[in-house]
């Protein structure tokens, strides 16, 4: 860690403070309750002083010694469109991940359209999906012509609730994307078993969930395929970057042809005299992005350890704080990505200040902090999408009946999350020890002093 991580300025900043440019942890943090019991500051947001005035470690990381020369290097061969390292980049990431093959794409929503649409889903078909997720997944569902039909999350895990999938299943359905959301993986041993047992296809959209495990087995290896993201703000941040795994090796050849015009690749090679085989399109990763990708790639296994180790931490200091709820972990996950650490606020327990409130009054401690996503069961797109030609087209009337359409997809437990969620950024988890009990601290502050930050005008 002395060479990479923080941002420049921020890296000018550990160096000067800790030599090594790290933040060596000095010694025993006090525990929380130590902190708790001695804590009569006044809440910034009431005029107090700042909990912390330092900041968080800053996003992208990168090593400026060795990574910079590996973006000159390629912009000095010329050879900018795809070619050896993003073949490199696909191998390694192969491997990391454990299947037999991956594809480099453009970015994550281009992923999960490439491997729905070379899976076959597209017009009439039902896809199931988690409301709490980005944007992005439903994106995908509709770039194919498929409806997406919605299943209401766990709200303790901030999953896809896999107990209520089956009751969601109808003539239509073809597949099911869970979303590992936040980096908590969804339950795929329950899922692949409604799967297998309704002869449905599975594509997981892993696109926050680098390297999470359940029982020792990587996200993103259970389906028919996987999908992630290496979007600037991901774990894994190329600027913009995708990738599709799978051990299906036609699935595969057929998701390359795809993102290179519709030519034949593999498998497809020989079945054809000559010429383009499919309706493909143009997906492919550039170098230099497959260059900064094995830059980071290497640094993601420790940056991970980091973060399932302070989100652990954290969790178990403010879990102690009445009305937060930290997020639990599904059956046999041995491993998160934590692209983001959540948890529930109960205003009850913090004589109902509102989660609006307490944001503000957290930020003013110098914690940043979010309410996360709002219900994407519930937005305009949908019915402007049952309106297009197109689905007017692949869908019976009946269908496309947008009230109808509201009723089939209610969320309710989602809804009330999407009020309660407070979420921190994956950044933010690669602090150290003291850097989380700050965060515990903040809360804990605002929870003595409920009352009086209520009552502030
Ligand atoms: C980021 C993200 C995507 C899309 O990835 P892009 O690379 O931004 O296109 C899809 N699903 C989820 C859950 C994401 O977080």
């Amino acid at each position: 860690m002395s060479k990479i991580n923080y941002s420049r300025r921020e890296f000018v900043k550990q160096n000067s403070l800790a030599g090594l440019g790290t933040l060596v942890t000095m010694g025993v943090a006090p525990t929380l309750f130590a902190n708790r019991a001695t804590d009569t500051s006044i809440p910034a947001i009431l005029g107090g002083q700042k909990l912390r005035t330092k900041g968080w470690p800053g996003w992208p990381m990168w090593n400026p010694a060795t990574d910079e020369e590996q973006v000159i290097t390629v912009l000095r061969s010329g050879v900018w469109s795809r070619a050896g390292r993003v073949t490199e980049f696909e191998k390694k990431w192969a491997e990391v991940i454990g299947t037999k093959r991956c594809l480099a794409v453009v970015n994550g929503t281009n992923a999960l359209i490439a491997a729905l649409v070379q899976l076959g889903i597209g017009g009439g078909d039902e896809v199931i999906v988690p409301p709490y997720t980005f944007i992005a997944s439903v994106v995908a569902i509709l770039q194919t012509g498929a409806m997406p039909i919605f299943v209401d999350t766990d709200p303790e895990t901030f999953q896809i609730d896999h107990d209520k999938i089956e009751a969601k299943i109808t003539p239509r359905t073809r597949a099911i994307m869970p979303v590992h959301i936040l980096g908590l993986p969804a339950d795929m041993t329950k899922i692949m078993a409604i799967a297998r047992k309704h002869n449905l296809l599975v594509v997981e959209d892993a696109c926050q969930a680098w390297l999470a495990e359940i029982d020792h087995k990587k996200v993103g290896t259970f389906g028919n395929a996987g999908c992630f993201s290496f979007q600037n703000s991901k774990n894994m941040p190329i600027g913009e970057g995708g990738a599709i795994v799978s051990d299906d090796e036609a699935f595969m050849d057929r998701c390359y042809s795809y993102h290179n015009y519709g030519n034949p690749y593999g498998a497809m090679v020989g079945k054809v005299d000559s010429g383009t085989v499919i309706a493909g399109t143009k997906l492919r990763m550039t170098e230099y992005q497959a260059a900064i990708g094995l830059a980071q790639m290497k640094r993601l296994e420790v940056q991970t350890t980091k973060r399932n180790d302070n989100a652990a931490y954290l969790k178990s200091q403010i879990k102690q704080i009445p009305g937060i709820l930290p997020y639990k972990f599904n059956q046999k996950v041995t491993r998160a990505a934590f692209h983001l650490f959540p948890f529930r606020y109960k205003k009850e327990e913090f004589k109902g200040l509102t989660r609006a409130e307490f944001l503000k009054a957290l930020q003013a401690e110098g914690i940043p902090c979010s309410g996360g996503y709002t219900a994407l069961n519930k937005m305009p797109y949908l019915e402007n999408v049952l309106k297009t030609k197109n689905y007017k087209l692949m869908y019976p009337s009946e269908m496309l009946d947008y009230t109808k359409y509201m009723e089939g997809n209610q969320c309710p437990e989602n809804d009330q999350l999407c009020q309660e969620a407070v979420w921190f950024d994956q950044n933010m988890l690669l602090a150290e020890k003291p850097d989380m009990d700050d965060i515990s601290t903040a809360i804990e502050r605002i929870h003595k002093n409920a009352d009086k930050i209520r009552n502030l005008k």
